[in-house]
């Protein structure tokens, strides 16, 4: 896709005129995301909360377990690259806790223990988040879902991939798999900038994503994009302008992202080597709010800030409190008496 120059963007953030950053000016409206917005969520977020949509649907708190099942990636394995994303670690983005060496039965049922005793979890949905985990034989993929979704109280699945990843033969499944149980697909899109996916070595462009996108909608299949705020050499304005884009390809949900730095990772070459800055808690809580208020309503809410595990993180180091950026991201819209979609309401002025 074309880059987008700043004065383009101006005109694609939805409803706002003048300074973008950060937003003080008075909002008005202070009823709650789901009077204004029509949906049934919890009174206390102002935005469509996935963790929300699955109570509604399940009637119990369902929490997700993340499965390692062995997969790899092309930008790992030498098809593309073998040197991987700048931000991924060696055992794939989003593999931090798993136990690899269990099956997936296995790592489910360890999961099960954990979510029961952390959070009180009822039900649960198998997450396969490391590496591409539709980057094998179609058989093979029937036969590791199949398994996931056997498992006692396994309300349904997550597959995060890579938009090239997704062959017809892969999606003919995969829309078998989404008609029969709760399934969704999570899209590494990361950027709609060529220019960052370059620098993030992600090996595919914007265009790929779109098309991507495109076809697992066009299957029935809801998808959700994964995106990096923070990528060095995106203004403020560029990542705002995310905000629009995913309004426009029309997806079902939405999980955010800090850059975050991990060991032996090359993003982690370069932060040591001070080529890049990563952002302030309150920066990217602000950032966030304004994100949001940009986005459709109807798009979930599937996560707002990055997890790096603390073993392997290097900065920013306050992203280990992931519970303290989310209550500081519901207090800024309280603040501004303002919820996702805010600026969509209303026309430009
Ligand atoms: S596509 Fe995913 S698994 Fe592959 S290198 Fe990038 S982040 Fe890592």
């Amino acid at each position: 896709m074309k880059e987008l120059q700043d004065h383009d963007i101006r005109r694609v953030v939805a409803g706002h005129q003048g300074s973008l950053l950060p937003d003080q000016g008075p909002h008005r409206n202070g009823d709650s995301f789901a009077l204004q917005t029509g949906l049934v969520t919890s009174p206390a977020k102002r935005y469509n909360a996935f963790s929300d949509e699955l109570k509604r649907l399940f009637g119990c708190r369902v929490q997700r377990i993340s499965v390692d099942a062995g997969f790899t990636c092309p930008n790992r394995d030498g098809t593309l690259d073998i040197e991987g994303c700048i931000f991924c670690g060696g055992h794939g983005s989003g593999s931090h806790g798993i136990l690899r060496t269990l099956s997936v039965t296995g790592q489910i049922e360890d999961g099960k223990e954990v979510m029961r005793r952390k959070y009180k979890a009822a039900r649960f949905i198998a997450y396969f988040q490391a590496y591409s985990n539709t980057y094998m034989p179609v058989d093979r993929l029937r036969s590791l879902f199949t398994e996931a979704s056997a498992v006692i109280d396994v309300a349904g699945l997550i597959i995060a991939t890579r938009p090239d990843c997704l062959p017809d033969d892969v999606l003919d499944y995969l829309e078998e798999l989404s008609a029969q149980s709760y399934f969704w697909l999570e899209l590494g899109i990361q950027s709609m900038y060529d220019t960052s996916l370059e620098l993030l070595n992600r090996r595919h462009d914007h265009a790929c994503s779109v098309d991507a996108i495109a076809r697992v909608r066009s299957r029935g299949i809801k998808v959700c994009a994964h995106v990096i705020l923070g990528v060095p050499g995106e203004t403020r304005l560029q990542m705002l302008a995310m905000a629009g884009e995913l309004n426009r390809l029309d997806v079902d949900g939405v999980k955010l992202h800090l850059l975050h730095v991990m060991k032996g990772t090359k993003l982690a070459e370069m932060y040591g080597r001070g080529e890049l800055q990563v952002m302030g808690r309150d920066e990217y809580a602000g950032l966030v709010c304004d994100f949001l208020e940009r986005l459709e309503p109807r798009i979930l809410i599937h996560r707002l800030t990055g997890d790096g595990g603390h073993d392997n993180l290097i900065a920013p180091l306050w992203s280990l409190k992931k519970f303290e950026i989310l209550n500081l991201i519901d207090a800024e819209l309280e603040r501004r008496e303002t919820h996702q979609g805010h600026f969509l309401a209303r026309p430009m002025r």
